[in-house]
C-alpha cells in the first residue's frame, strides 16, 4: 500500500492543531506573505501557521520537528533581506507571529513592558506615549514591523547613537527552540553572570536558531524638549569633528547626527514639490542634528544648541546652520532626509548598501571607495549618507544614465556590489550594519566573512537547530536537512 507523504499527515495535524484561525493553506491568504514587500523575493509554502500562544508555537515547532517541515518565521515582513520569505520548493511552513500581539505585562515605574512578538512597533509607541513614556527605537517601516522582527534582526533605526541597537532595548525574551522546547528568559535581571547570554545569542540570528515569542523591553520618559538643526560645512572629515565637537558639548541630549551630502538634497529638492533646502547658500555636505532631552522644554535645548553651533562657526568647523523654529520645521528637515531613497531611486536603478566601518575611519572611507567605485564602473555616481554617528551610512552606486532597470542590477551591478563589499571589508567594516543578511548576503558573507567567525556560526547553528528545519538558507548556507524521530 502506498504511504501517505509525511507533508500530507503534517498539513492535517497542524490544521487540527491551530483550528481555521491558526493554520492555511489557502492560495490567496498565502500571496502576500510569499513575498517580501520590495518584491525582491519570493517563493511557496507548504501553508501559514498563524500560532495564538507561546504554547501553540511549542507545539507547532515539534509537529514540524516530527515532520521535517522547514520553518519560515514572519512578523510584519518589512525586512530588507528577504529573511522572511521562503525558498521556492514549496515545502516550507511560514510561522506568522501576527496573532500574537498582546502587550502582556506594562510597569511605568519601572520602565518595563512584555510584548508578544506580533506587537506592532508603532502600537508600542504610542502605548508608552499614552503613558509618558518612549520606547526608544523607530525606523520608517515601524507601521509593519513587529517586535519579533525587531529582535530577530537586532533592527536600528534612526535614534542608534545614543540608545543603541534593538540588543540595547531588550532586558529579556521568551523564544521556542527547535526541538519545540521553551526558553523563558523573559526576566530583566541587570546582573546575572550564570554563564553564556543566550538572550543575546538569539537576538539578531534571523529566525535561524529559535521563535521569539515574546520581549521584555525597556522604557524611557518622554521627550519634554526637542532641537533639530540644519548644517552646511565643505567636507565629510569636518563632519567627523563637528560630530565630536556636539557630542561633547550637548552631552547625552545628541540623538541624531545624519549626514546627507549635496548631490542628495538636489534631488530631494526636485523630486518633492513642496522641499526647500534650509539653507541660502549649497554645501558640499549637509548634517542634521537633532538633540532630544526628557528635561525642561525645547526653547532652552534650542538656545543650548544654537550656542554651540556658534562656538563650532568661530572655531571654522561649519560654514552654515540653521536650528529649527518649532515642530513643523523639525519635521521638514526630517522629510528631507528620509526623502533620499525616494528620490534616488527615481533617478533611475541603483545598488544600495547597508553598511558600516569604524566611526573615525567613515569619512577616510567615503572619500576613498566613492572615486575607486566610480573609475571601475565608468558612467556610475556613487553616494553616501546617512547615520555617520553610528558609522553606518547607506552607499548608494547609481547607474549610468540610460541603463534598463532589472537588466543594469542582474549584470554590472552585482558586480558593483561586490566590489563595494570588498572595500569595506577591506576596511575592516561590515557587510551589513542594520538589515541582516537574510538570504539577500548569504554568498556574500561566506565569501568574505571571518572563517573563524563563520565556523562558530555553523557549530552554534548545528547545537541548535540540528536538523537545519529553523529559517534554512538564511544568514548562512543551508544545512542538509535531517530526519526527525
Ligand atoms: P520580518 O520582515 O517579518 O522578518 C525579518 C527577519 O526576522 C526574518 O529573517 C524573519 O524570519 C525573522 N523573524 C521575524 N519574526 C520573528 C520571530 N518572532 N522569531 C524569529 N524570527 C523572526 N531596519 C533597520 O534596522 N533600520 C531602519 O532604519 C529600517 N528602516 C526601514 C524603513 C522602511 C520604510 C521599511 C519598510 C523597513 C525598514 N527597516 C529598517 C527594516 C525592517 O523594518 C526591520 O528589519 C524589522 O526589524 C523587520 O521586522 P518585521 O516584523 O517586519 O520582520
Amino acid at each position: 500500500m502506498p504511504s501517505i507523504p509525511s507533508s500530507s499527515v503534517f498539513l492535517s495535524d497542524a490544521a487540527s492543531l491551530l483550528g481555521p484561525k491558526g493554520f492555511t493553506t489557502d492560495n490567496d491568504a498565502l500571496i502576500p506573505s510569499l513575498t517580501d514587500w520590495r518584491g525582491r523575493y519570493s517563493g511557496l509554502a507548504l501553508g501559514m501557521a498563524s500560532p495564538a500562544s507561546t504554547e501553540q508555537v511549542s507545539q507547532l515547532v515539534k509537529l514540524c520537528a516530527k515532520h521535517s517541515i522547514p520553518i519560515v518565521p514572519q512578523g510584519g515582513n518589512s525586512g530588507m533581506a528577504g529573511g522572511a520569505t521562503p525558498d521556492k520548493s514549496g515545502k516550507a511552513v511560514i510561522l506568522s507571529l501576527r496573532r500574537m500581539d498582546a502587550i502582556r505585562t506594562f510597569d511605568a515605574d519601572a520602565g518595563q513592558c512584555v510584548c508578544e512578538a506580533g506587537v506592532i512597533l508603532q502600537t508600542l509607541h504610542e502605548v508608552a506615549e499614552a503613558s509618558g513614556l518612549r520606547f526608544p527605537l523607530t525606523l520608517g517601516g515601524k507601521g509593519s514591523a513587529t517586535i519579533g522582527g525587531l529582535v530577530s534582526t537586532n533592527a536600528g533605526g534612526t535614534q542608534v547613537l545614543r540608545h543603541g541597537t534593538m540588543r540595547a532595548q531588550v532586558l529579556g525574551i521568551e523564544c521556542v527552540l527547535a526541538d519545540g522546547s521553551i526558553f523563558n528568559g523573559l526576566t530583566a535581571l541587570k546582573k546575572d553572570n550564570r554563564g553564556f547570554d543566550l538572550k543575546q545569542l538569539l537576538i539578531g540570528s534571523e529566525g535561524t536558531l529559535g521563535i521569539i515569542t515574546a520581549a521584555n523591553l525597556r522604557l524611557l520618559p518622554s521627550v519634554s524638549a526637542r532641537a533639530t538643526a540644519w548644517v552646511g560645512l565643505p567636507s565629510i572629515v569636518g563632519a567627523r569633528t563637528l560630530l565630536r565637537f556636539v557630542d561633547r558639548s550637548m552631552g547625552d541630549t545628541l540623538e541624531g547626527f545624519e549626514v546627507i551630502p549635496d548631490h542628495c538634497l538636489s534631488s530631494v529638492v526636485d523630486h518633492l514639490p513642496s522641499a526647500r533646502a534650509p539653507l541660502s547658500d549649497r554645501h558640499a555636505w549637509n548634517v542634521l542634528i537633532e538633540c532630544v532631552s526628557g528635561d525642561g522644554d525645547s526653547a532652552s535645548l534650542q538656545d543650548r544648541l544654537q550656542n554651540v553651533l556658534a562656538k563650532a562657526m568661530e572655531d571654522q568647523l561649519l560654514s552654515d546652520a540653521v536650528i529649527a523654529a518649532n515642530e513643523s520645521q523639525s519635521e521638514a528637515f526630517w522629510t528631507l532626509r528620509d526623502s533620499i531613497s525616494a528620490a534616488e531611486r527615481a533617478l533611475g536603478p541603483a545598488m544600495q548598501h547597508d553598511i558600516s566601518v569604524p566611526v573615525e575611519k567613515m569619512p577616510e572611507f567615503i572619500e576613498a571607495a566613492i572615486p575607486q567605485i566610480e573609475r571601475t564602473f565608468p558612467g556610475t555616481r556613487g553616494i553616501a549618507f546617512g547615520h555617520l554617528g553610528d558609522g553606518n551610512v547607506h552607499f548608494h552606486v547609481l547607474a549610468p544614465t540610460g541603463s534598463v532597470a532589472g537588466e543594469w542590477e542582474e549584470n554590472e551591478g552585482k558586480n558593483v556590489s561586490a566590489r563595494v563589499y570588498d572595500l569595506v571589508t577591506a576596511w575592516g567594516g561590515s557587510i551589513s550594519a542594520e538589515h541582516g543578511i537574510g538570504q539577500m548576503k548569504v554568498d556574500e558573507l561566506d565569501r568574505l566573512g571571518d572563517p573563524v567567525a563563520l565556523s562558530l556560526m555553523r557549530s552554534v547553528k548545528h547545537a541548535l537547530d540540528p536538523q537545519g528545519l529553523l529559517n534554512p538558507g538564511k544568514l548562512l548556507p543551508p544545512l542538509p536537512i535531517t530526519k526527525g524521530d
